[in-house]
């Protein structure tokens, strides 16, 4: 199958993160915890589809209200009920969120989100902060990495950022400074950036709050990835601190497909109104063939459902606590040069060259040893355990994980730290 894929998919896949070395299994059917590939061997999958199936794989509330849409019909082209219960059901479930609009992605979300900041605030500046993610869109996509300098990738518009901050993460005082003088139109930002598992900071992110409030700069919260994972309310909820905008995907649609969205506050969301605002150079226009689809809207309502319940953050930072915590004494029972993070149901084992004072975010990532991580997750998946990323390896735990799963990830880590300390 890989053969074949080389062929006519550059390098066989879809995207870069999903090759590994010698080449990638190919999944042939998945459900709750479990991913199975085409030589029916089972994976214990922390993979998630990219963090995205907070309730696993084949949910049957998810399943049935898809089969269910499945004979009403699942490409309109109209408006459907399912876009209305499911704004309906985001906007009670996070507070600072009065408005919604849906689309296909998290990138589209950002794009969306920046013009919303731009339109609103007339100005032309965006910042972001140095190593999140937040999609391939050109204007966000530098920066991701140190030195910062560095592009992210081949044919960018060379001007395509050149309205774009990147802000220095780990130095609060200079992020500041900047925002205050640089009349940006928003600050985007990741509250967990995904990759490396690392939380920002609470006392950061609510002096950001303050600045970008006293700057009129509008504060962006990229919760593609923990919207819906670390609470129901987002990790906005966890952090007690509001946006002005936030985008969604993966969980929004119940994990199973393309979604995205941004929503936030009234007066900014209302420039997508296009009844109120008929001149298109004063409003925020909208597209996308596949928006606001019925059977994903209808997975995203039962999801949100499910999520309200709270049950699954019960279960799922549970067992992320455990696997945290059962990691950092794996971590020091080997002696290994590495070092833990994680956020409720996020975890990630960093593989280090270098020894490092503080587990901030530039540290890990500038110190992260690569072919460890490589070697870690090749070593993770002859053991039946499928994490995140072949070259920054991390867990995503979702609902049906059980304790099982877990000890297994925790006696194959302990073993690999062992096994590479030699
Ligand atoms: N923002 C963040 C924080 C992400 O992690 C991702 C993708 N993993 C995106 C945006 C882009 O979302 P999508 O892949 O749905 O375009």
């Amino acid at each position: 199958m890989y053969e074949r894929a080389t062929r006519v998919i550059p390098a066989g896949v879809t995207r870069p993160l999903r090759y590994f070395e010698p080449y990638p299994f190919y999944a042939k059917k998945a459900y709750g915890s479990s991913l199975v590939d085409f030589e029916d061997n089972v994976y214990a999958d922390f993979w998630m589809g990219h963090g995205a199936l907070i309730l696993g794989h084949m949910h049957p509330v998810i399943v049935d209200a898809v089969k269910e849409q499945l004979q009403l019909g699942f490409h309109f082209g109209v408006c459907n009920e399912w876009e209305v219960k499911l704004a309906e059901q985001v906007t009670r479930l996070v507070p600072s969120v009065k408005m919604i609009t849906f689309n296909n992605s998290g990138t589209e979300a950002n794009l969306h989100a920046i013009k919303l900041a731009r339109a609103y605030t007339k100005r032309d500046k965006i910042g972001k902060l140095a190593g999140h993610f937040h999609g391939v869109l050109e204007p966000l996509f530098v920066g991701g990495g140190w030195p910062t300098e560095e592009p992210e990738s081949a044919g960018h518009d060379p001007l395509s950022a050149k309205n774009t901050i990147v802000l220095p993460t780990g130095d609060p005082d200079a992020i500041y400074q900047t925002i205050k003088k640089e009349q940006m139109a928003c600050v985007i930002l990741e509250l967990v950036v995904g990759g490396a598992s690392v939380p920002a900071d609470k006392e950061f992110v609510k002096g950001l709050r303050e600045v970008c409030n006293d700057a009129q700069t509008l504060l962006i919260f990229d919760e593609v990835i923990t919207g819906f994972r670390l609470s129901p309310g987002g990790a906005q909820e966890a952090y007690g601190v509001t946006s002005d905008l936030t985008t969604f995907g993966k969980a929004i649609g119940g994990g199973e497909f393309p979604v995205g969205a941004v929503g936030g506050r009234e007066d900014v969301m209302e420039l997508m109104n296009s009844v109120k605002h008929p001149k298109k150079s004063e409003q925020v226009v909208r597209g996308g063939t596949y928006v606001g689809n019925p059977l994903i809207m209808r997975a995203g309502y039962e999801a949100t459902k499910l999520y309200e319940k709270g049950d699954v953050y019960k279960q799922i930072n549970r067992l992320g606590s455990k696997l945290i915590k059962g990691l950092e004494d794996a971590v020091q029972d080997t002696r290994a040069n590495a070092c833990v993070t994680g956020y409720g149901s996020i975890a990630k084992v960093h593989l280090l060259k270098n020894k490092i004072q503080k587990k901030d975010l530039k540290s890990l990532v500038t110190n992260a040893d690569q072919q460890a991580e490589k070697n870690y997750f090749r070593h993770l998946l002859t053991r039946g355990i499928l994490a995140m990323t072949p070259s920054e390896v991390h867990f995503y735990v979702s609902l049906p994980h059980g304790e099982e799963e877990i000890e297994k990830t925790l006696t194959a880590t302990e073993d690999f730290l062992r096994s590479a300390r030699k």
